[in-house]
């Protein structure tokens, strides 16, 4: 019997990027057992069972899971669960709803944006919206964890595991998922972007705001923005970096007209090397970056997006 049930996301065709590295994170607390819930997603499934540390793979097919609701997933998970120890999800839209309701029905602790798997019953995690990283010790027992996916290394492969196909358990909540609007972009997946480039509120208008998506595309890189910069409407609220946003962790986080909050910083943290641009020398987010600009954007951008290109 698997020690964890671990809950797939995906988009019916791919697993999310995110799974390797929850993979990553899951070989350190046991054998897994790992649950998709698809509609014409058998592949996905294959995939999965892929993984070292995997198990098995539960497959369950029904129409409805084109778009699970978190009500779906939590009955999927409460069906399956068995005697594991732990329940674990990468944290997504996708995993959080369905991760906590599965919690409180069970009583169970559940610990979210697990950062570091310490020991069995020990992990880090950050609090204060990321002032400070908690070591935070659980009673023995049914665990539910969201992990912060770009905190860990990704698991390998070479895992040969069976897939098992289930049936689909109905929820008892008569709710349904009526879409999804994706947002189309060709630019790289801001939360596992390697190279990011963010605007703030320096930038005065939606229309001065082109002026970084060129330097992303010269750079190859992913759009993010502050929450000021959402707020005035310069880029739409999936852009947005930081406590309430998304959080990133890529090898350079550009920063362009962005004072350093620290509800920003706190979507930040994990970045390798941070290049700040600021026309104000006192600007906090200084104190965090590795490379500092001052200067004026309007003047610097143009002029890097030029060299990148040429
Ligand atoms: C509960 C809560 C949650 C929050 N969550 C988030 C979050 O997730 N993400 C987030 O970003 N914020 C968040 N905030 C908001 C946060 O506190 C800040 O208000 C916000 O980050 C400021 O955005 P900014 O740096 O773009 O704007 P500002 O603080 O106004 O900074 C603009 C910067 O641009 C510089 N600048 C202006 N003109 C130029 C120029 N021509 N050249 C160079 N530099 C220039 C200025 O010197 C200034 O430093 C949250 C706040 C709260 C209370």
């Amino acid at each position: 019997m698997s020690t964890l049930l671990v809950l797939a996301e995906h988009n019916g065709t791919t697993l999310a990027p995110s799974f390797a590295k929850l993979m990553g994170a899951a070989v350190a607390l046991g054998k897994a057992t790992v649950l998709v819930c698809g509609k014409g997603a058998k592949a996905v499934a294959d995939d999965a069972a892929t993984y070292q540390g995997v198990e098995k793979v539960l497959y369950a097919e029904h129409d409805s899971f084109a778009r699970p609701t978190a009500e779906a997933l939590c009955e999927m998970l409460d069906a399956h669960v068995g005697s594991a120890q732990y329940v674990l999800a990468a944290g997504s839209s996708y995993s959080r709803g369905a991760l906590a309701r599965f919690a409180a029905r069970k009583g169970a602790v559940m610990l979210s944006d697990v950062l570091a798997v310490d020991g069995p019953t020990s992990f880090t995690r950050p609090m204060y919206a990321g002032a400070v990283n908690a070591k935070v010790d659980v009673p023995a027992g049914l665990t539910v964890l969201t992990v912060r996916a770009t905190a860990f290394a990704e698991g390998s492969k070479g895992g040969n595991a069976a897939v098992e196909a289930i049936a689909a358990v109905p929820a008892k909540v008569a709710n349904a998922s009526v879409g999804v609007e994706l947002t189309k972009s060709s630019r790289p997946e801001l939360g596992s972007a390697k190279v990011v480039v963010s605007g703030g509120r320096g930038l005065g208008s939606k229309e001065n705001f082109k002026i970084i998506e060129d330097l992303a595309d010269a750079l190859g890189a992913a759009v993010g923005a502050s929450r000021a910069a959402v707020d005035a409407g310069y880029v739409p609220n999936d852009l947005q970096v930081g406590q309430t946003g998304k959080v990133v962790a890529p090898e350079l986080y550009v920063a362009v007209g962005i004072s350093g909050a620290v509800q920003h910083l706190a979507g930040i943290k994990g970045a390798k090397t941070i290049v700040a641009i600021n026309k104000d020398p006192n600007a906090p987010i200084f104190k965090v970056a590795d490379y500092g600009l001052v200067g004026d954007l309007f003047e610097i951008i143009p002029q890097w997006s030029g060299k990148a290109k040429g």
